[in-house]
């Protein structure tokens, strides 16, 4: 494929984990795990160098001495997984989702993929579930990560992209509220540009329910009860208004809605919001103070906020302060996501979201449906309409839903409720796992096929800023291993599908840029040799024009030209107002140069205007009570990675986070009589999770907080709660109710 190496025998890529997608190169290195070295690529402009632990080490899980290698199928006589061939094991899949379909119906057959997955993989992965299997039952693990903030995205803006600027905005604006992100642990390269922004003078604000790394850097740190969000940022919203502070001439020019959303928060007055949160009103004043004395500001979230069965409303809280005071379709300043998972963002683009086709298409939309159809060669009325929500397919495994595929996905340990889902998932069938290492969901298949990853495939992903950028194969896969795509060629093959299913990469992107032109997502004008070239295209990116110039400038810098929503510079001139060029508009000739930056000129709703949401504060679905007092919330540590399916195999990762552990605040361990390392057992109506104690005075006394990295008696998400947001269908990871108490010893 394309590509140029750094230097001989380097390969320029990026990490295989999560939605910074820090560029790094790989050396061969005989003799070392993996058998490449990671060297430095600073030229990358995300991380410039940069990599956390995790980053660091990926090579290790290339090792053949964690992965699978072989196919393996579960035999009737053993009820063991044991090794087949290939032939046996495509043979086997066919016929376990044939079958289910045959005896139980097309939409019997459910589909789950990951955020994980290239975009040429989720491309496929979504077609093969619409146009092989017929089904209607696909969604992927994405639903879990940022689908809040993409719903509140769409509804506010009209479009979907997890930071609408480049990263490196951060860097040059005067305030940030950094809402539920613990960056500094989970993308830590990150850092440098909130660093670099208090070098700078500006202004960290950070709501966290406990004081992590990222809170410890901020000027001021809210803490607020977990889930109570939503109502902290309504009582910043009064403020902003009781305070004179609103951007009246922004209000009226650039969006709607604004009555009612004022309304709602004045509604929350700030003693309310104290009583409701814990934050004391002086904080919250001090807040504004910060926010708006900037000239530029921002908002990001994270999971905090966004994981929460009302995490749409929260998010549109926030976007709401930033509406109102004038701070979103301009430079330096808005409101962005900071999605999770390595291509979170391309997962939800391309077609394997239950409401979704690529494009980021509405899967309703009958012009979305004809165009998709067309370039899949299918009649529109052959296409399934919208499916299950993630949590809702895997609860419906074993009911409506009698056979899996699942790809790049651990639900064992993911999932929310997660011993129920384990029984859904042993309650199928018929289940086939496609996977690098054989995970906890992995080992309950029927079928496990040994797929290659990052370093041994070509393929892209696009980052948490929209930025679509490609890892380059560095070293061969070990034999035995097959590529996702041809899996599912294979399998189209033996299901009847003659159209064909490319396996190589560059094909299957050339038909996904054609199934994305006109959506909202456009990458039609983004090609591979682009990227190489540019180190990163932004979408939305439409089609070259013919005879169209090849020279660049100004990329870094440059506005959108915006055919559908997103504006060129605020003069129209195609110039923003630090002078970069928006070329194509410039000079009007050449490919279109990718857009950076969003909404500049008009926000891609149909009138152009941002729209205010209209939202109130509500209680979590799971509020502490007399038997369960305490808030648990959950989330990451520095050096796992999501479900650990990856990075639990690396030795060096392990060493530095071994395993669970419960953190709580000493006056809560007093009242057990809990020393540090003693055993807790944390019990909530759904389960219950062992893991040792680890005492902090960085979390408040009303809250415990588990990673959920891990499987077995320590497991996180055994005790979480599924109670979904009723636009996203997000389950409320971060907050329910539990009791602590000590673990019986042995
Ligand atoms: Fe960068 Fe994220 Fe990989 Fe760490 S895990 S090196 S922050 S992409």
């Amino acid at each position: 494929g394309p590509g140029t190496a750094a230097a001989p025998g380097t390969v320029d890529t990026h990490c295989p984990y999560c939605s910074l997608q820090c560029g790094m190169a790989l050396r061969p290195a005989p003799g070392a795990e993996g058998g490449v070295e990671v060297v430095e690529r600073a030229a990358f402009p995300v991380n410039r160098g940069a990599l956390c632990g995790k980053g660091r080490t990926a090579p290790a899980v290339l090792s053949s001495r964690v992965r699978l290698t072989e196919p393996l199928v579960r035999r009737p006589d053993t009820g063991r997984l044991e090794p087949a061939t290939w032939e046996e094991a495509l043979d086997r899949v066919a016929e376990g989702l044939a079958g289910a379909a045959r005896a139980h119906g097309r939409d019997a057959v459910g589909v789950f993929g990951g955020g994980g997955l290239t975009n040429e993989k989720a491309y496929a992965l979504g077609k093969f579930a619409r146009v092989v299997l017929g089904t209607s039952q696909i969604d992927y693990n994405g639903r879990f990560c940022m689908s809040s903030a993409a719903a509140a995205h769409n509804k506010a803006f009209g479009l979907d992209r997890g930071l609408p600027f480049p990263l490196a905005d951060v860097a040059r604006t005067g305030c940030v509220i950094l809402v539920g992100s613990n960056l500094a642990e989970t993308m830590p390269p990150a850092l440098r540009y909130l660093t670099e922004l208090k070098e700078a003078g500006g202004k960290l604000i950070v709501v966290d329910p406990r004081r992590t790394r990222t809170a410890e850097q901020a000027d001021l740190h809210l803490a607020p009860r977990p889930g109570t969000d939503l109502a902290l940022a309504l009582g910043l919203l009064h403020l902003v208004v009781a305070e004179g502070r609103v951007d009246e001439e922004f209000v009226a020019r650039r969006t709607a809605g604004w009555p009612e959303a004022r309304a709602a928060a004045m509604a929350h007055w700030p003693e309310m919001v104290e009583r409701i949160t814990g934050v004391p009103v002086p904080e919250l004043r001090e807040a504004v103070r910060l926010f708006c004395d900037a000239e530029n500001s921002m908002v990001l979230t994270a999971r905090g906020p966004e994981q929460q069965s009302k995490g749409t409303d929260t998010v549109g809280a926030w976007i709401n302060l930033c509406l109102a005071t004038g701070r979103a379709g301009r430079p330096l300043s808005g409101y962005g996501c900071l999605t999770g998972q390595g291509n979170g963002q391309g997962g939800r683009e391309h077609g394997q979201k239950a409401d979704q086709l690529p494009g980021y298409r509405k899967l309703d939309d009958p012009a979305a449906r004809a165009h998709v159809a067309d370039v899949w060669g299918i009649d529109p009325d052959a296409l399934p309409g919208p499916g299950r929500s993630a949590y809702e397919l895997l609860d419906a495994l074993g009911g409506d839903i009698r056979a899996l595929l699942l790809m790049g996905s651990n639900p064992v340990v993911s999932a929310p409720r997660a011993a129920h889902i384990e029984a859904r998932l042993r309650s199928l069938d018929f289940m086939a796992v496609a996977d690098v290492v054989l995970s906890e969901t992995a080992a309950l298949a029927d079928v496990v096929l040994p797929v290659t990853q990052w370093a041994e495939e070509t393929g892209t992903t696009t980052n948490l800023e929209g930025r679509v950028v490609l890892r380059r194969a560095a070293v061969p896969p070990p034999p035995g291993v097959r590529s996702d795509l041809q899996v599912l060629g294979a399998l189209a093959a033996r299901l009847g599908w003659e159209k064909g299913f490319p396996a190589d990469p560059e094909e299957v992107f050339d038909e996904l840029r054609r199934a994305s032109a006109g959506g909202v997502a456009d990458y039609s004008g983004i090609t591979y040799r682009r990227i190489a070239e540019e180190d990163g295209v932004f979408w939305p990116c439409p089609e070259e024009r013919a005879g169209a110039g090849r020279e660049r400038a100004g990329r870094d810098e440059a506005n959108g030209s915006g055919r559908k929503g997103p504006g060129p510079g605020p003069d129209g001139s195609g110039r923003d107002e630090w002078g970069g060029a928006g070329r194509d508009e410039a000079d009007g000739s050449g490919p279109h140069p990718g857009t950076p930056r969003l909404f500049l000129d008009r926000f891609a709703t149909d009138d152009g205007r941002a729209r205010f949401a209209t939202v109130t504060h509500r209680p979590a679905a799971e509020e502490p009570d007399a038997d369960y007092p305490l808030f648990l919330t959950t989330g990451r540590v520095l050096s796992q990675y999501q479900s650990g399916a990856q990075t639990r195999r690396v030795e060096e990762l392990n060493r530095a986070a071994p395993g669970p552990f419960v953190q709580l605040h000493p006056l809560l361990a007093e009242r057990l009589g809990a020393a540090e390392g003693d055993a807790l057992a944390v019990v909530c109506r759904r389960g219950r999770a062992v893991a040792p104690a680890r005492i902090s005075r960085d979390i408040r006394p009303d809250t415990v907080f588990m990673p959920f990295h891990w499987a077995g008696e320590g497991r996180a998400n055994a005790l979480t709660n599924p109670a979904l947001d009723p636009v996203s269908r997000m389950p409320e990871f971060k907050v329910c109710a539990v009791r602590v108490e000590r673990a019986e010893p042995g």
